[in-house]
């Protein structure tokens, strides 16, 4: 039952997952806020980090910790250990063909701008044209930008109905002779809108065009399987799925990856250095120049393992049952406007109230302990599509209950109260 004492959608699922225990993993979530109990809506900024996943990093700090793959000495090698096992964990997760697909960056920004100035700038000349879509968040628009700087690439954008819709067939249409990549998200950070990348993997293969997927947002709410999705680059933000900072995840089929020269030059990434000529190493080293994050790949690979033990499935209902109820309760609000409402929604709700600007909701929902984000959420050309310059993101996690939706419905009313 809802607090509104009807049943809910999804509700018998939302009941079949323990958020109460899951709670308990999530220390921070017992904090008050202006004393107020937190209610903690801003995941798709970044997660919570669940105590397994502090604890393996704190376990490997205090027995293991050394530099990897250059030492000989004890330390050195469990380290290394631990890390190339991070390595296999990711690999495990996505079900990628082998371990060596997958690729450590200091975030997933960087890890698409490792495909933009490695793949892209061995691969594209002036004319071609790369495809984005009008969802994407500033980190898969501006490192293909920098290319057109450079190279005379030519951007083309897939639109979006009013709804926040992907829309497949305008997609279709923008596939050209001269398309090179399409670099697509595989769910919208601002709006939520899940964008049908099986479709557009199909179409773009069917022409013999590489696709890289921005999986930030769908890897805390899905189970991504590369090989079954066929994507040739999947990239992801370990902190936004409970993982560490500090860390990002380029997955790329083996193939891709070896046609790829490296893009950051330094140790490790190197087969031989002699002042005349440099060798260097397959991927994924080739690609990792310097001290990786080391602590943070351990951290993931506990992240990994804390959501899978959990269950992928039962977290998607448990969200699922919170988007719908999230959006029932706020969709009942006079003068409240949900921006985004695709039928295929991730558990992120963006919205305004009419005749207050987003920044003052965000700052009266904090102080009623409710933490939200306002703004544009680095999707500026989305905002302009929708005709608004901010939105309030309420962005569900795992930990997340109907009864904080209560307190966000509660939190917005009394902004109502204090605008009239
Ligand atoms: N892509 C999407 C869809 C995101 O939501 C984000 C972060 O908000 C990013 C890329 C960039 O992630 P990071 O800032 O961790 O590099």
């Amino acid at each position: 039952m809802s607090a509104l004492g009807k049943p809910l959608p999804g509700h018998n699922a939302v009941q079949a997952f323990d958020v109460q225990r899951a709670r308990q993993d999530f220390p921070i979530l017992q904090r008050q806020v202006y004393g107020k109990p937190l209610v903690f809506l801003d995941s798709a900024a970044s997660s919570q980090k669940p105590r397994q996943v502090m604890a393996a990093m704190t376990r490997m700090a205090e027995t293991c910790y050394a530099n990897v793959h250059r030492g000989i000495h004890k330390l050195s090698q469990e380290s290394t250990d631990l890390f190339e096992q991070a390595r296999t964990r990711v690999a495990r997760h996505l079900n990628a063909a082998k371990d060596d697909e997958i690729v450590f960056t200091r975030g997933a920004t960087e890890a698409i701008n490792l495909v933009a100035q490695s793949w892209g700038a061995a691969h594209l000349k002036a004319g071609d044209e790369v495809i984005v879509s009008a969802l994407e968040h500033h980190a898969n628009i501006v490192p293909w930008q920098l290319l057109r700087q450079r190279l005379g690439i030519v951007l083309k954008v897939a639109p979006i109905d009013d709804s926040g819709a992907f829309l497949f067939e305008e997609f279709e249409k923008l596939l050209s002779p001269r398309t090179r990549l399409v670099a697509v998200t595989h769910v919208s950070n601002a709006l939520g809108t899940i964008v049908p990348v099986e479709a557009v993997i199909r179409a773009a293969h069917a022409r013999g065009i590489p696709v890289l997927l921005d999986g930030c947002q769908a890897m805390p709410h899905r189970r991504v399987d590369v090989q079954a999705l066929g994507a040739d680059f999947y990239v992801f933000a370990p902190h936004k799925i409970y993982g560490p900072t500090g860390i990002g995840v380029l997955y790329g089929k083996w193939e891709r990856l070896m046609e790829m020269p490296p893009w950051q030059g330094g140790g490790e990434m190197i087969a031989s250095v002699s002042f005349e000529e440099t060798t260097f190493k397959e991927p994924p080293h080739r690609f990792e120049a310097g001290t990786p994050p080391i602590l943070e790949a351990v951290g993931l690979a506990a992240a990994l393992d804390y959501v899978e033990a959990l269950g992928h499935e039962a977290v998607a209902a448990h969200e699922a049952g919170l988007l719908a109820y999230a959006t029932e309760r706020l969709s009942a609000i006079a003068g409240l406007t949900i921006h985004g409402t695709a039928p295929d929604k991730a558990s992120i709700v963006s919205f305004n109230i009419e005749g207050a600007h987003a920044h003052d909701v965000g700052t009266i929902l904090d102080r009623q302990g409710v933490a939200v984000r306002v703004g544009h959420h680095c999707a500026e050309p989305l905002m302009h599509r929708l005709g608004v310059p901010a939105t309030v993101r309420a962005s569900f996690g795992l930990y997340n209950t109907l009864e904080e939706v209560d307190r966000l419905a509660a939190a917005v009313l009394k902004v109502k109260e204090l605008f009239g």
